[in-house]
């Protein structure tokens, strides 16, 4: 079953608040001491109507940013001070999100987030869990690329000559066989007829004689063509091209 991406998203969100928490409480009391709470408070973030400050993911990435260089510039680097602003829009993104999904790339780039800054401050299982999600996403992402593992993707992958000639059958490609007898690099190669080296024993250059060899055939299947090419004096091989 597929989730949503909101709904990985709000999970990768929630890892964070649950990393970030102990982290930031830590720091804000190594920093202020007993102090910490009012300090807290002059951030202007949110308390609860009890006047305790509200923990959610908002209060404690607005708190990262505001005093980052009184407190968490000495602990964490200046590519995790992009990451807590790109996470801020992101929690706000997510929190006025209402009917559309969000893009796989753009939640890749909230779970990598995610993941990062979860690491940077040592917050181990909710990274893990964290960068879990990173890859069940790029699992999505390749899916919607490729297709799902039926036929019809042939048609979609950015490489389809690769696909096809693994999933074409190859009796219903290759009519027929030659053998190509190359007296210059002393070896015989078996293509299939439509092969673009074969050509229907034209070869690339038609009309260019047998200077460098000869074509054999056709032969109506691949073992017809192998036990033509056996009788001849030189190593077998076959086409890498057309891999018959
Ligand atoms: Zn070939």
């Amino acid at each position: 079953m597929t989730i949503p991406n909101h709904e990985r998203v709000g999970k990768a969100l929630d890892l964070l608040r649950e990393g970030l928490r102990p982290y930031v409480e830590r720091a804000m009391t190594e920093a202020y001491g007993a102090a910490w709470q009012q300090q807290s408070a002059q951030s202007r973030i949110r308390v609860n109507r009890d006047g305790r400050i509200a923990w959610d993911l908002a209060n404690l990435l607005k708190l990262m940013w505001d005093r980052w260089l009184a407190v968490f510039e000495k602990k964490l680097a200046r590519e995790d001070r992009a990451l807590v602003s790109e996470l801020i829009s992101a929690r706000n993104r997510q929190a006025h999100r209402e009917h559309d999904d969000i893009s796989n790339r753009d939640a890749y780039r909230v779970l990598d987030s995610a993941s990062r800054l979860l690491r940077a401050i040592g917050a181990e299982a909710e990274a893990n869990e964290a960068e879990r999600l990173c890859e069940e996403m790029l699992g999505v992402i390749a899916e919607a690329r490729m297709g799902p593992f039926t036929g019809d993707h042939v048609k979609r992958d950015n490489n389809p000559s690769a696909v096809l000639r693994d999933r074409v059958p190859k009796e219903a490609a290759a009519p027929g066989y030659w053998v190509y007898e190359n007296w210059t690099h002393e070896k015989a190669v078996i293509h299939r007829s439509n092969c673009s080296y074969c050509n229907e024993g034209r070869g690339i250059h038609p009309g260019s004689g047998p200077r460098n060899g000869r074509w054999h055939g056709p032969f109506p299947s691949f073992e017809a063509a192998h036990q033509a090419a056996a009788r001849l004096p030189r190593p077998l091989r076959r086409c890498a091209h057309c891999t018959p």
